[in-house]
């Protein structure tokens, strides 16, 4: 028996490495770097990159390090056909210092919270200062996916997760149920970009 429903992929074995919801790590207020520069801060850089996987985004309190650092990486995926390319940028003690007044809905997962997705409402657009691993100091205006991307990796340094932003529970779908019935198509746009 044949089916127009597209398959499912697989879901991958959830990354050990990875503090899922219920740890209280993934609730607790992380910590400013004080050294930005400093060698350790490289390793746990590294860290995050090396459990980063598909995502597009991770932040040290999800390997377990109560830390003011995320990885942002924006690549195009299944999930997010229109994504754009990026190098993955490590922000370092980031702090939103700008908000675009306009707000977009989207669906979004957490390498935290798998089989989720939750429709959340962010900013189109912010402004962000933060130190880099050379301990230069970057103020930069993110927009669109990767606005979105900023948003949720540092509500996790706040000790929050995309499940706290969701207006309504019934924002909330399994990811099998998603990919069946919000996921576009290959080749389609995406609504709202
Ligand atoms: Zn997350």
């Amino acid at each position: 028996m044949t089916s127009s429903v597209p398959t499912a992929a697989p879901t991958a074995a959830p990354n050990p490495a990875i503090a899922q919801l219920g740890n209280p790590i993934l609730r607790t207020l992380a910590q400013p770097v004080p050294e930005p520069e400093a060698p350790w801060v490289g390793d746990l850089i590294e860290s995050l990159l090396a459990n980063l996987g598909p995502g597009v985004g991770i932040a040290a309190p999800q390997i377990g390090q109560p830390h003011r650092v995320v990885i942002i990486a924006s690549h195009p995926s299944d999930r997010y056909p229109q994504a754009p390319t990026m190098e993955p940028l490590a922000l370092i003690n980031p702090q939103i210092v700008a908000w675009d007044p306009a707000t977009v809905e989207d669906w979004e997962g957490c390498l935290s919270v798998p089989g989720l997705r939750g429709c959340v409402g962010r900013a189109q657009g912010v402004t962000v200062e933060f130190y880099d691993r050379q301990g230069q100091f970057h103020r930069r205006e993110f927009r669109d996916f990767v606005a979105r991307i900023v948003q949720h990796e540092l509500d996790h340094l706040d000790g929050l997760v995309f499940l706290d932003r969701v207006k309504a529970t019934t924002d909330l779908m399994v990811e099998t149920e998603w990919r069946k019935r919000i996921l576009p198509p290959p080749g389609s746009i995406a609504p709202g970009g």
